[in-house]
């Protein structure tokens, strides 16, 4: 049998419960291509209480994205063990408070559109049922508003929104391959957060930036508004630096 998807609105109910009392408990949690987003990696790193430098290296591979450019950091499942994901146990989800947005929607999906004029974005769900996953069988009725509730997802689809605006405008004004050191530059922005805070590339006017937002970036801010910063630092290097000045 093949998954299915199908679309929902916010207000619609689907049947759903995922518990350790399900036979497919943990069946999910591997041969993933599991794409962690940078605000992913800025949650399990912490959780984790690892610099981004040591999570990545462990937890992590990286490759280009073949239609973006953009570098795409995805989680290393292991081939010694059946290519489960590196933080499933027979208990459960090892780091389940900080687990990746695509962990917190499943059995939903969100994409977003963008209104060219106004800029505003349109969010859509939908659902996707795989022969494997049994939650569907006495799930609890809920609607995709409240799954999203109970998932804590809003956050994480805040600064996800903002990681595709980024790969938008990367889409719109440098389509095409990146020189490597710009992909570099990128992957260490966005997913390598501690140094990207401790490179000095970033603040000694080596980039188009507010004073403000380098005098950030320098000082011991917090990851969130790092990462806010090192966004902001890719969208102007991306939009208004020439190619290849990285
Ligand atoms: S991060 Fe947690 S929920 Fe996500 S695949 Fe790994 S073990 Fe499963
Ligand atoms: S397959 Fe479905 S029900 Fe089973 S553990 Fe995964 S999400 Fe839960």
């Amino acid at each position: 049998m093949q998954p299915t998807v199908a679309p929902l609105e916010k207000y619609q109910t689907f049947c759903f419960t995922c518990s350790p009392e399900v036979a497919c408990f943990n069946a999910c949690c591997r041969n993933l291509n599991q794409v962690l987003t940078p605000y992913d990696v800025l949650c399990l790193k912490q959780f984790l209480k690892m610099s981004s430098g040591d999570f990545l290296n462990r937890y992590t591979e990286e490759s280009t994205g073949p239609g973006t450019g953009l570098p795409v950091v995805s989680l290393r499942f292991s081939n010694a063990d059946n290519l489960a994901c590196p933080f499933v146990t027979d208990a459960g989800c090892r780091v389940y408070a900080a687990r990746p947005a695509s962990c917190r929607t499943y059995p939903l999906a969100r994409g977003v559109s963008r209104n060219r004029e106004t800029g505003r974005l349109t969010e859509h769900w939908a659902l996707i049922r795989e022969p494997h996953c049994l939650g569907f069988e006495d799930g609890h009725r809920q609607t995709v508003d409240g799954w999203a509730d109970d998932q804590q997802i809003a956050a994480h689809n805040h600064m996800n929104d903002n990681m595709l605006e980024l790969i938008s405008l990367k889409n719109r004004f440098r389509p095409g391959p990146l020189m490597p050191s710009e992909i570099k530059r990128i992957y260490t922005a966005l997913y390598d957060l501690d140094a990207f805070r401790d490179d000095p590339f970033y603040s000694e006017g080596n980039v188009s930036t507010t004073a403000d937002t380098l005098s950030l970036g320098r000082s011991g801010t917090g990851d969130l508004d790092l990462l806010r910063v090192a966004m902001d630092w890719v969208r102007k290097n991306l939009l208004t630096r020439s190619p290849g000045k990285t």
